[in-house]
């Protein structure tokens, strides 16, 4: 039985909640406003224009500002949660599969992890090998290190043309 949290609007299975501790638990009414994610700026601005799109209502709080980070709180009400969540899966889907070759985009001066995995190393003695899987070992974590940082940088790059999109439309407005 699905219980809301009077507290932190969660919706739960228990009777205390799992999320803040509040034993203020109660069967939820089909127009209780429930937490149903929190996002990042970009993905709150895809979701809550899918949102609207589908005519689900939502609330959408600004729970913290970083230098370079926003993250939102939306709120559905309990009756069309599901629905909600459905279609915030659905923004994930949408993308193309995660390519995992990290040598994508620099060139073929890098190695792929798979290529590195079928390289022949039997001419070595055991010395050597242990020495290059070592060598592999890092090889394989710098590449993973480069691959993070470049998803950092299109993500705050993205976040960017974001801000920028808002300031033209807020200067639009204005004027
Ligand atoms: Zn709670």
């Amino acid at each position: 039985m699905e219980r809301i949290c009077e507290k932190c609007r969660h919706i739960i299975e228990a009777e205390v909640c799992p999320h803040c501790g509040s034993t203020e638990t109660r069967e939820p009414a089909a127009d209780d406003p429930c937490l149903m994610t929190s996002t990042d700026y970009s993905l709150s601005v895809m979701l809550s224009e899918s949102l609207k799109l589908k005519g689900i209502p939502f609330r959408m709080v600004t729970v913290e500002l970083g230098k370079y980070s926003v993250t939102r709180d939306f709120y559905v009400p309990y009756s069309r949660l599901e629905e909600a969540q459905s279609i915030f899966s659905s923004l994930f889907r949408e993308d193309p599969p995660v390519n995992d070759n990290w040598s994508d985009g620099f060139g073929t001066g890098l190695f792929s992890a798979d290529e590195i995995d079928q390289m022949d190393w039997s001419g070595l003695d055991d010395m050597e090998l242990e020495e290059l899987k070592a060598y592999k070992d890092k090889i394989s974590k710098t590449l993973k290190e480069i691959k993070a940082m470049e998803r950092l940088w299109k993500e705050r790059s993205n976040k960017l043309l974001d801000m920028k999109e808002e300031v033209e439309n807020l200067i639009d407005e204005l004027s």
